[in-house]
C-alpha cells in the first residue's frame, strides 16, 4: 500500500508542511523531558503519547528515529524564574531526602508511568546533572559570541542584543515584556544589565546545595540551556524535530533558539511542535493550580475528584480521540466514554483475527462494500499523515470495526468484498490500533477468580464422576502452568512447580 507523504504543523512556520528528515532514513527528534520532583500528571501523558504515536508512525513510514527525551534533575527554580529555590532541592527538604534520591524516586516514577501508557522508552534519556561540562562549554561560546556576560558569578543571555536584531519571538511571536515573569528579586535583577536577560549560568547560593565548580564561580546551569547543550550533543547542530508541550513554547523554546543561534547561528530544529495543554472543566491543570491529578491516583482512582480508578490504556485512548492541537477537557464522564471506546476497538481486534474469508459464499461481490473498505483503511493513514489527526483515525476505525462486527455475525458476508480487501481490513485494523496508536490489551479479569470458576466446573465433573472431563480439564489447566490440588479439604489450586 502507498502511504501518503506526512505533513506536521510547523509551530515556527505556523503552516502544516509536508515532512522530510534531513538525512533519511534517520529522524532526530528532541522532547523536553519532565522536572523530576513529583509524580507525572494527566497534562503530562499527553505531549509523551503524541510523540510516542508520531514515533510509531515514522517507523511505519519507513525512517528510524533517534528519540531523545531529556530528564531535568537541576536547574528547574520555582515559576520557571532565573530566581527563587530550585524545584527539587526544595522537594528534597520536603522530604528530607538528598536531592538525588528525589530524582531517583520520580525518575523511577516517571519511568513506570510512560511504560504503563505504553510509551516507547527514548533512544536516549541525557539528565542535566550528567551533561554540566557541555553547558559550560555552550555558556562560554554564547559568551564568545557576545551574547554573554558575565555579572557576579552569574552569566546572563544579552536578550536586548538578540532582541534587537529581530530574532527573538520565532516560534511564539511574544517577546518578553518589562520584567520576566516571577524574577522580581532585586538582587538577581541588579546583577543584569536589563530585566529581561535570562540565566544561563546561576552562582549558588551559601544556601545552594547542587553545585559544581565553572570558569565563574560554584554554580548551576539554567534550566533553558540544559535542553540547549543535550539536544545539540546527541542530534547535532540541527536535527529534524522538536517537540513539547504548548507551556513550554514561551519562554522556554524561545530561549532554547536564541542560545542556540547566538552559539551557532542557527535554529535548532527544522519543525517544532507543540501539544496542546489538557484542561479540566475549561480550566488548566497544574500542579500550582491544586486540580493536578497524578497518572498513579488515575490509575488506583485514589484522588477524590476521581469517581473511580482509570487504566493506562484508557488514559491512552482518551489523549488519541483528540488531535494533538485541539483542547482536550478531561472529566470523569469523558474518561468512562473513553474506555467504552477502547473496549469496543479491542473487542473488535479479537474478533477480527477470529475472521475467516468466505470462499464458498452465496453471498455476491459488492463493488461498493469493496470500495467503502478500502477507502476506510486509506482514510485512516490519510489522517495519519495529516499532522497526526488521531480523532479522525478513530472515527475510521470504528467503520472498519462495523465491518468486523458485521463478518463476524454473518461470516458469508465476507463475500462481498474481495479476499485482498478482507486481508487488508484485518491487517491493518490491527496494524493501527496496536502499531500505530499503540493500544493494547489489559487484564480485565482476576486470574485468581477465573481458576476458581474454572474449578466449580471440576467439582461438578467430579460429582457426576465424568472422569474424561476430570482429566481434560487437569491438563488445560497444566498447559496454564497450574496445578489442581484435589485434597480431603476441598479443591485448590497451585502454580506448577
Ligand atoms: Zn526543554
Amino acid at each position: 500500500m502507498q502511504l501518503p507523504s506526512l505533513k506536521l504543523y510547523n509551530t515556527l512556520s505556523r503552516t502544516k508542511e509536508t515532512f522530510t528528515p534531513l538525512e533519511p532514513p534517520f529522524v532526530g527528534l528532541y522532547v523536553c523531558g519532565p522536572t523530576v520532583y513529583g509524580h507525572a500528571h494527566l497534562g503530562h501523558a499527553r505531549p509523551y503519547v503524541t510523540f510516542d504515536v508520531l514515533i510509531r508512525y515514522l517507523e511505519t513510514i519507513g525512517y528510524k528515529v533517534r528519540y531523545v527525551r531529556n530528564i531535568t534533575d537541576v536547574g528547574h527554580l520555582q515559576n520557571d524564574a532565573d530566581e527563587g529555590e530550585d524545584k527539587i532541592a526544595k522537594q528534597a527538604k520536603l522530604e528530607r531526602l538528598e536531592p538525588m534520591e528525589v530524582v531517583q524516586t520520580y525518575t523511577n516514577s516517571f519511568r513506570a508511568d510512560m511504560l504503563a501508557l505504553n510509551n516507547r522508552p527514548p533512544s536516549i534519556e541525557p539528565v542535566a546533572t550528567g551533561h554540566i561540562v557541555e553547558q559550560i562549554a555552550l555558556t562560554q561560546t554564547i559568551i564568545d559570541e557576545g551574547y554573554g556576560y558575565e555579572s557576579n558569578g552569574s552569566v546572563y543571555f544579552d536578550y536586548e542584543k538578540y532582541a534587537a536584531e529581530g530574532k527573538f519571538g520565532r516560534l511564539s511571536g511574544r517577546i518578553f515584556e518589562d520584567a520576566q515573569a516571577g524574577s522580581r528579586d532585586l538582587d538577581g535583577q541588579s546583577e543584569k544589565r536589563n530585566p529581561q536577560d535570562f540565566a544561563l549560568w546561576k552562582k549558588a547560593a551559601p544556601e545552594h546545595i547542587m553545585y559544581w565548580p565553572s570558569p565563574w564561580g560554584n554554580g548551576f546551569p539554567g534550566w533553558h540551556l540544559e535542553c540547549s547543550a543535550m539536544s545539540a550533543k546527541y542530534l547535532g547542530k540541527v536535527f529534524d524535530i522538536h517537540g513539547g508541550g504548548m507551556d513550554l513554547l514561551f519562554p522556554h523554546h524561545e530561549c532554547e533558539i536564541a542560545q542556540h543561534t547566538a552559539a551557532t547561528g542557527e535554529n535548532p530544529a527544522k519543525f517544532w511542535m507543540h501539544v496542546n495543554m489538557l484542561t479540566m472543566n475549561g480550566q488548566k491543570m497544574g500542579k500550582s493550580l491544586g486540580n493536578a491529578i497524578s497518572l498513579k491516583e488515575f490509575f488506583n482512582g485514589s484522588h477524590p475528584l476521581l469517581e473511580e480508578a482509570y487504566s493506562p490504556m484508557t488514559i491512552r485512548y482518551f489523549i488519541l480521540q483528540a488531535q494533538y492541537r485541539s483542547t482536550l477537557d478531561f472529566s470523569n464522564e469523558a474518561l468512562q466514554a473513553a474506555r467504552k471506546g477502547y473496549r469496543r476497538l479491542m473487542n473488535g481486534l479479537q474478533a477480527s483475527k477470529l475472521l475467516v474469508y468466505a470462499k464458498e459464499s452465496e453471498v455476491a461481490f459488492s463493488e461498493k462494500a469493496d470500495e467503502e473498505v478500502k477507502k476506510l483503511v486509506a482514510d485512516s493513514y490519510e489522517a495519519l499523515s495529516d499532522d497526526l489527526n488521531t480523532a479522525m483515525v478513530i472515527a475510521n476505525l470504528f467503520g472498519m470495526l462495523k465491518k468486523i462486527n458485521q463478518f463476524q455475525l454473518k461470516p458469508a458476508e465476507t463475500a462481498s468484498i474481495s479476499e485482498a480487501t478482507f486481508d487488508l481490513l484485518v491487517e491493518h485494523y490491527e496494524k493501527i490500533v496496536v502499531g500505530i496508536l499503540g493500544l493494547k490489551e489489559e487484564d480485565k479479569a482476576d486470574n485468581g477468580e477465573l481458576i476458581k470458576t474454572i474449578l466449580e466446573f471440576y467439582k461438578d465433573a467430579k460429582e457426576a464422576k465424568d472422569y474424561a472431563k476430570i482429566d481434560s480439564i487437569r491438563a488445560k489447566l497444566k498447559a496454564q502452568g497450574i496445578a489442581v490440588k484435589d485434597m480431603k479439604t476441598g479443591i485448590t489450586w497451585a502454580w506448577e512447580e
